[in-house]
């Protein structure tokens, strides 16, 4: 199983992160990841999916030049009829696969058990009139379902394993002779576990590529040293979220937040002391964005944003007032300020009902004039 880099442990606590971390060798994660992880393979495999039906059906009909040279009479008729049906149905779930992206995995496993046990009764039949007729066939039909379609491994097997089922009573009422038979189902079953050796293998890589790649969208909007959004994620959502507010008529309200004399904190009580005070602020204005559509940020140094939405202008002032109280009631010493002797901060607020014609940095103005004029009357308050 890998290691994982160093970095991962120094990654605040997020769900990928941890399920990295806890490993995953039973290829399953926590009931919501796994839900998530599904929806995933599924959009991810769609595009496969439809490749690799067309391709089965061209490698499927392709096989009727090989029944035409072995078999003749009444049973190449039996033989063709059943490619056409298998073929039909190929068909018929190429199409809806196009139409209903959902059903792909069913339709895709149903695809698959069709040719397998297609596979089966032709070569039950190939062999009674030749008895050269071959069999291997089917383990290309079980390679197809491990490494085609984006099957997982418990679907890829689950279909194979009853392919070899069909395969092994289809010969056996054939008359089939036993040792042959067991022959047979030998190569098939080592061809099996080869196959499904390589899919758990490409379902793990799969699954870890989805981690990683969950925890990095994560941290590219993260701000690393408080867990808060950062201003790329800031940036990204702000615009968002006035248009959702433009849509349904809500307020928005934006509290720019600048902690007080912190260079002075800096001074007195070292860089490192100054870091876990900004992270004990960003635990404060985390407590003060709870809603869903709320958000605190970080937007650099000892600068932070609280974006409250459906909010009005009352409202929004008594909030920061908490905010800046929460921050007082922390009671961090700051013998350096000659605001408090506790580490205060003062915030700019701008609130608006967003209308089409206007700009969402417009609020970050009037917000940033706020902030300006509330460290200009003295620091540790809110001003509107
Ligand atoms: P004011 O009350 O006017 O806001 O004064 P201030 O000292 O807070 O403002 P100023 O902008 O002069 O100083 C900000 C300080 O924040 C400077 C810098 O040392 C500190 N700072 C910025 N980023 C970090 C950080 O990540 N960690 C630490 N410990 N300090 C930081
Ligand atoms: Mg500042
Ligand atoms: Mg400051």
């Amino acid at each position: 199983m890998p290691s994982y880099p160093d970095w991962l442990a120094e990654v605040r606590s997020n769900p990928y992160a941890e399920q990295l971390v806890r490993g995953f060798r039973r290829l399953r994660f926590s009931p919501v990841m796994e839900g998530e992880y599904r929806a995933h393979l599924q959009r991810e495999s769609l595009e496969l999916r439809r490749v690799a039906l067309v391709f089965a059906l061209c490698a499927w009909l392709s096989f009727i030049g090989a029944d035409v040279w072995m078999i003749q009479g009444p049973l190449l008729l039996a033989l063709l009829a059943i490619r056409l049906g298998v073929a039909l149905l190929l068909l018929g779930c190429a199409r809806y696969i196009f139409r209903h992206a959902r059903l792909s995995t069913p339709l895709s496993m149903l695809c698959i058990g069709a040719m397998g046990l297609g596979t089966s009764v032709i070569i039950a039949l190939g062999r009674q009139q030749n008895d050269f007729f071959p069999y291997e066939g089917l383990l290309l039909v079980c390679i197809a379902g491990y490494f085609l379609v984006g099957l997982r491994l418990a679907e890829a097997t689950g279909v194979s394993l009853l392919v070899l089922l069909g395969y092994a009573l289809i010969e056996w009422l054939g008359g089939l002779a036993p040792e042959r038979l067991f022959n047979n189902l030998l190569f098939l079953v080592s061809g099996n576990l080869i196959g499904a050796f390589g899919c758990y293998l490409l379902e793990h890589k799969s699954r870890e590529q989805f981690l990683i790649g969950r925890l990095m969208g994560l941290l590219a909007h993260q701000d690393s040293l408080t867990g808060l959004h950062n201003r790329r994620s800031f940036d990204r959502e702000l615009p968002r979220l006035w248009r959702q507010a433009q849509r349904e008529g809500r307020g928005l309200a934006l509290l720019l937040c600048d902690i007080d004399h912190f260079k002075a904190y800096n001074d007195r009580y070292g860089h490192q002391a100054g870091d876990q005070a900004l992270q004990r602020v960003g635990e404060v204005l985390r407590q003060g964005a709870r809603r869903p559509l709320d958000m605190a940020v970080r937007l650099g140094g000892e600068e932070f944003a609280v974006l409250l939405y459906d909010i009005g202008a009352a409202e929004a002032r008594q909030h920061a007032e908490a905010l800046c109280r929460a921050l007082r009631e922390a009671g961090i010493e700051h013998a350096g300020s000659t605001t408090a002797p506790v580490l205060t901060m003062s915030i700019g607020i701008a609130c608006q009902q967003p209308q089409a014609e206007q700009d969402p940095l417009a609020l970050c103005a009037h917000a940033d004039r706020a902030l300006y004029e509330a460290k200009a009357f003295g620091r540790n308050q809110v001003v509107t």
